[in-house]
């Protein structure tokens, strides 16, 4: 049983450093809650399900509440989860409605013949699914309004926060799962779909691999395929998964920009790597102990 959960690669900003306490505690909280459901028998899919819509509920993460504005000052927001027992997957983009997009994507996932709803049509799968929703006032935290404010006027233009959300465990039977939930980049223009929804960019898993779960820019994550990469760099060389996150990474940073990773194979071990200035994150270590890390070090 392992779980590894992540808030986001990207640049550090003042707003993270004030916060740091805040988000290293939530942080700690969410991965020993997720960890409680692993140890009563819940599967894989159910606690990365789970984990994220506590991590889509907190707002200081960018994900359902906390949710980044486009250009328009809109929430549009990407999410999506895999199974790695059966391969079945779902996602959402561009739903607007939904407190918690990761919940619509297992849905789409469960009940749809589909694999990726978007638009009008993905918030009205949501109501008529009898999904908790929300009006635009309840995604719209004050420090996400600031950084698009400021990003408006192109002032202090590095202080606004990317980000994203994600979980992979593998369950006591040994299944693994991954789910990935986002609101996306400051000010992206409207209908821009990132990483986060698609299969084999910002999530993937197999259990004759790995789960995973991508965040940074999108636009290289789905380009360079990044979370299928893992697994079939797994499976091609059976090298251990830290390597092979890390080797992952260092191919996509030749593209310039944020990618972070965190995965999880089906015989328990993980893979944390980023080239960002920060990845908030969390896992459970081999001895069972919560660990928490913002930057490079690790925190508790
Ligand atoms: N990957 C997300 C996107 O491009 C953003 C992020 O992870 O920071 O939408």
């Amino acid at each position: 049983m392992k779980i590894v959960i992540h808030g986001g690669a990207g640049e550090d900003s003042l707003f993270l450093q004030r916060h740091q306490k805040e988000y290293s505690n939530a942080l700690h909280e969410i991965i020993c809650k997720a960890q409680e459901l692993l140890l009563k028998g819940r599967s894989a899919v159910e606690v990365v399900r789970e984990a994220v819509v506590m991590l889509e509920d907190n707002p200081l993460f960018n994900a359902g509440r906390g949710s980044a504005l486009t250009a328009d000052g809109n929430i549009e927001m990407d999410a999506a989860i895999m199974d790695g027992s059966t391969k079945s997957a779902g996602g959402v983009t561009l739903i607007t409605n939904a407190r918690n997009p990761i919940r619509v994507a297992d849905t789409v996932r469960r009940r749809s013949p589909h694999m990726l709803l978007g638009g009008l049509g993905a918030d009205r799968f949501a109501t008529e699914n009898g999904l908790v929703t929300a009006d635009l006032d309840y995604f719209i935290t004050p420090h996400q309004r600031d950084f698009w404010e400021q990003q408006k006027q192109e002032t202090a233009v590095n202080d606004h926060l990317k980000g994203t959300v994600g979980a992979v465990a593998v369950d006591l039977r040994g299944n693994v799962a991954a789910a990935t939930s986002t609101g996306g980049i400051t000010g992206k223009r409207a209908g821009r779909i990132g990483d986060s929804c698609i299969v084999g960019a910002g999530v993937y898993a197999d259990n004759d691999t790995c789960a995973v779960s991508g965040t940074g820019d999108g636009e290289i994550l789905m380009g360079e395929l990044t979370a299928f990469q893992v697994a079939n760099q797994l499976n091609r060389s059976a090298a251990d998964l830290q390597a092979v996150c890390e080797l992952i990474v260092m191919n996509a940073s030749q593209q310039r920009g944020d990618v972070g990773i965190i995965a999880v194979s089906s015989d328990g071990q993980i893979g944390l790597a980023f080239n960002s200035e920060r990845m908030p994150r969390a896992w459970i270590d081999d001895n069972g102990k919560a660990c928490v890390a913002i930057y490079r070090q690790v925190l508790k």
